[in-house]
């Protein structure tokens, strides 16, 4: 059994390397690669898609995890071995059934397709051109479904699987066991309740901005955002910050952690979060204990525990009033002209405005969700063929209009740039990812919750720029876990309870009565 276990490892290893040289390429592509590498770029990261793909379906697994336990009769494997290795099985043998299921001419086909689609969709958002992007997004949808249908999933799948539909096979990608119909319940609540709060806001003063609209030069954004991720505690040694057109971070390693964020000489703040959003993703991924750095246990819970982690830190921690007070001296060192007669009260209530924005990354944290919630809606029917593509843009207006009360036109001009083509998931055929966002704001604030009660002194350790007893908490409680155990598994072990709505609500509505004055 001992040889049998070397040799799984010895495949999740060698598949592991291979999907981290397609993400260096990919990063790569998102940050450095001149227009013109796109094409090849493209059939480089098929190839190697291809062989990981060829590497992870070998009979040879197949054989190995059957020897190691049988499924149905115990999915964690057999008892006799240690827990590590058991959950190390269950995480292989829930890659292996997805990844054998899809025939390899399959994967390197949607591998080439995504490159090109992702590299039509960033022309497309340059040039506001939506009906550029259309073929690639129907290429994309169209894989996207029929992967969910070799998965089980679908109507043709009904008798076999309970009719899961072929979006909940999607969701379940990200978020392993979470379906549609259990994400709209959660969603109806969380929408009415933000909407209801929204209205109450539109009615009352807004704090000042104006001494954020200036001039912040990128130079000196760049340089206090290094100064930023050393504050939060990112290891400089073993990982980096570059510019790209969407924020994201890639494991390249379990050294090598890389994130990326964009610059508007006009928006300081857009930048900022993003480094702040970005590095709660990176802490995670850092902090996976030694004993799971060597396997694929050594990954996120789900998307939306990942998506809870950097939230956290990017809306619990960074926007609250303690953070501030302990780094707005750094800030205003960094751009004294345009800060000099500021303080970190008005900083304070300026990032924490409530001003529905069209673009979801620059959205407050009242109407974040809502943009979600939009996008989770559309992307439901677009999986089932119940939107068309090409009728997107209008139902996006639509949408937009409804849940946010906001036009995205200007004198007769379809602004799709700032509309639908605004972020780049779909783009990479990522739909059912969305709902991941939303879902991390509640995940984040119920491990808050247990957070707080841990540790009551949370805030006055966060003025002080005092985080080493925060992060151990998440290493202790979070990150040692890696994808062990799965969302709702690892949010019972911290909080005893399911997942709820009221956590982050309470947070939210008690946050801004007091903000606002409601
Ligand atoms: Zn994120």
């Amino acid at each position: 059994m001992k040889a049998a276990l070397e040799k799984l490892h010895a495949i999740d290893r060698e598949y592991r390397y291979l999907e981290r040289a397609s993400a260096a390429l990919q990063w790569d592509q998102e940050t450095y690669l001149p227009p013109k590498g796109v094409e090849e770029r493209a059939e480089q990261l098929a190839l190697l898609e291809g062989i990981a793909h060829e590497r992870l379906i070998t009979p040879e697994t197949g054989r190995l995890l059957g020897e190691l336990g049988s499924v149905s009769a115990n999915p964690r494997g057999d008892e006799s071995l240690p827990a590590i290795e058991r959950d190390f099985l269950r995480v292989m043998r829930r890659r292996y059934d997805r990844a054998v299921k899809l025939p390899a001419d399959f994967v390197s086909a949607a591998a080439r397709a995504e490159g090109l689609s992702q590299a039509a969709w960033a022309q497309a958002r340059r040039n506001n051109d939506f009906a550029a992007f259309l073929p690639h997004l129907t290429t994309m949808i169209d894989f996207a479904r029929k992967k969910a249908e070799y998965w089980g999933f679908g109507d043709r799948a009904a008798q076999r699987n309970s009719a899961q539909s072929l979006y909940d096979g999607l969701l379940d990608i990200y978020e392993p066991g979470m379906p549609a119909s259990e994400i709209g319940v959660l969603f109806t609540v969380l929408r009415d309740r933000l909407a209801a709060l929204l209205k109450k806001i539109k009615l009352c003063p807004q704090p000042d901005t104006g001494f954020l609209k200036q001039t912040f030069p990128i130079e000196a954004q760049a340089a206090f955002n290094q100064k930023l991720m050393a504050y939060l505690g990112f290891d400089q040694e073993r990982g980096r910050l570059d510019a790209s057109a969407h924020p994201f971070t890639t494991t390249l390693g379990a050294d090598d952690i890389r994130i990326t964020t964009r610059y508007f000489p006009g928006n300081l703040l857009s930048g900022l979060f993003s480094v702040i959003h970005e590095s709660g993703h990176a802490l995670y991924e850092m902090g996976f204990p030694a004993e799971l750095r060597r396997t694929c246990l050594a990954d996120g819970a789900s998307m939306a525990i990942h998506e809870s982690q950097s939230r956290f830190w990017e809306n619990v921690i960074g926007r609250s009033r303690p953070f501030w007070q302990g780094l707005f001296p750094t800030l205003r060192d960094c751009f004294p002209e345009q800060l000099g007669r500021s303080s970190a009260e008005a900083l304070y209530r300026a990032v924490n405005e409530v001003k529905p924005s069209l673009i979801r990354v620059d959205a407050d944290e009242v109407s974040y969700s809502l943009h979600i919630i939009l996008r989770f809606e559309l992307e439901k029917r677009l999986i089932s063929g119940e939107l068309a593509p090409e009728k997107l843009p209008a139902v996006w207006r639509e949408y937009t209009r409804e849940y946010l009360g906001l036009e995205s036109d200007t004198n007769q001009r379809f602004n799709d740039a700032d509309g639908v083509l605004q972020d780049i998931h779909w783009s990479m055929g990522s739909f059912g990812y969305f709902p991941s966002y939303a879902l991390g704001n509640l995940y984040g604030l119920q491990f808050t919750q247990k957070l707080k009660s841990d540790i009551p002194e949370l805030e006055s350790l966060i003025a002080a720029g005092k985080f080493e007893r925060l992060y151990t908490w998440l290493k202790d409680t979070i990150y040692c876990w890696g994808c062990r155990l799965e969302p709702a598994e690892l949010l019972f072990k911290v909080t005893g309870a399911q997942l709820q709505v009221n956590p982050f609500l309470e947070y939210i509505e008690g946050k801004y009565t007091e903000l606002y004055g409601l």
